[in-house]
């Protein structure tokens, strides 16, 4: 925290112990000659990781916390509620479904049923876990690029998995969804709105009537795209998929990934209220206080951190989630800095632009006559960037998703490493000069 952010959590301290006015004071003298060493001790250490809240740092989703849900963080900190219930966390738990409310109306839920969650994992859990409770059993489908916890996850709940394939893109194949819920026995298609490698978009718009005619659940997950539904105009394919997110059965969103939110911050969401019947269960020891539904009434997870929805509330009051408004503004300088760099890779020398970014992940290959070669060249490109302090990831590409791009490679292996940039920080856009600049000389010290 720089100097006025640590004036403000102080002020802000203030304010809040004056909220308990006749609590007795309790003496606890903090120790700081034995905190003082450990804490330099965690800074030293902490120095050991790549340089993620940089903007030259483009390489995983990793998005720095705004300095309001930062500081909001830590002045919950003195109260530590816990979501589980409200008698843990009384405010915050308002604070939660007010964050909640604010995420379904941007979906354009009218009704809903939702809560914070650990993660994109555990929400994603919870909306199959729905679907096999109602279904009673059944299939999950997932493309082959949707995020591995699918997977996982059904294997988790006992449901068997089917993969269905995708474009050139990484779209899923509509004609084999249709065909794979023919064989039936489907409990929830899922499908992804930005794939985690390559931000691929899954028409939504054609899976729904598909899925709605074989009776089948709609998940969409959303973990890191979804707050784009702000910024989707621009784009045809984008903007259809976003405008049937309304219809999904359910929506995963992850606040720590593109809500600029400490991580542990996930969401769930579903458009039918009722869904909370398959949660029941009788705690004799939880709610005692409350006539409100609890928030661990409908969740898998027992104790959350109040203080998530906290820093989510602060950030959403001062960041209101509407399209035109400075937080879809920052969404669409991330979406034109990957366009920009895009349009940069095809007319680099050693590089070789792939499919056109759909959202603010661009995917590159370094160019070589054979993919092994192209492979090592892009660790090598990597490694490059990295001395020059520009931090770049690296993305195992299948053949069928590079070749459609790269007619000219020769293929001595079915995959090829590729470059991959996540241009998630509001700031790449005006660093994309020296982002190029670096990873020209990267690609230029690799020939
Ligand atoms: C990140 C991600 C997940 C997993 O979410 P976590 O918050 O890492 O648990 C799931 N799906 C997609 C599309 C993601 O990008």
């Amino acid at each position: 925290m720089n100097e006025i952010e640590t004036e403000l959590l102080a002020e802000a301290r203030a304010r809040l112990s004056d909220m308990f006015p006749d609590l007795p004071p309790v003496d606890g003298q903090l120790d700081r000659q034995r905190i003082e060493p450990v804490l330099l001790k965690v800074a030293e250490k902490l120095g050991d990781n790549f340089p993620y809240q940089h903007p030259l740092y483009v390489g995983q989703m990793l998005k720095p916390p705004h300095p309001v849900a930062r500081i909001a963080y830590a002045l919950a900190m003195d109260i530590n509620p816990n979501n589980h219930a409200l008698d843990g966390g009384r405010a915050s738990s308002r604070m939660e479904k007010e964050a909640i409310a604010a995420l379904a109306d941007m979906i354009g839920f009218e009704a809903h049923l939702g809560h914070l969650t650990g993660g994109g994992t555990v929400a994603n859990l919870e909306a199959l876990w729905v679907a096999r409770e109602l279904a009673g059993g059944g299939r999950v489908l997932a493309s082959s690029e949707a995020h591995y916890t699918h997977s996982r996850m059904s294997g988790v709940l006992g449901m068997e998995f089917s993969t269905i394939g995708v474009d050139r893109r990484g779209r899923m194949d509509v004609e084999a969804l249709a065909a794979e819920l023919e064989r039936g026995d489907v409990a929830c298609v899922v499908a992804t709105l930005g794939t985690t490698s390559q931000g691929a978009i899954d028409p939504l718009e054609k899976i729904l009537p598909l899925a709605r005619a074989a009776g089948v659940r709609v998940h969409v997950d959303a973990a890191y795209g979804g707050y784009f539904k702000l910024a989707a105009k621009g784009n045809p394919v984008r903007e259809r998929a976003f405008a049937a997110m309304v219809e999904a059965d359910s929506v995963v969103i992850d606040p720590h990934k593109h809500g600029l939110q400490p991580y542990g911050c996930g969401a769930v969401l579903f458009r039918d209220p009722q869904v909370g019947r398959v949660y029941r269960h009788d705690s004799p020891y939880t709610y005692f206080s409350s006539d409100e539904l609890h928030l661990g009434e409908i969740s898998l997870e027992c104790s959350r951190p109040g203080a998530s929805a906290v820093a989510l509330w602060a950030t959403l009051e001062l960041l209101p989630l509407e399209p035109g408004g400075e937080f879809a503004a920052g969404l669409g300088d991330s979406l034109a800095a990957a366009r920009e760099l895009h349009a940069w890779v095809e007319r680099a020398e050693d590089f070789v632009a792939l499919a056109s970014p759909m959202l603010d992940i661009v995917v590159f290959g370094a160019k070589a006559a054979r993919a092994g070669d192209a492979s090592r060249r892009a660790r090598a490109v990597f490694d490059a960037a990295a001395e020059r302090n520009l931090h770049l990831a690296l993305l195992q590409l299948p053949r069928a998703l590079a070749e459609p791009w790269w007619p000219e490679l020769q293929w001595d292996a079915d995959m090829v490493t590729v470059l991959r940039c996540c241009l998630m920080k509001r700031e790449h856009r005006d660093w994309l000069p020296m982002i190029t600049d670096l990873l020209g000389q990267a690609g230029a010290s690799t020939r």
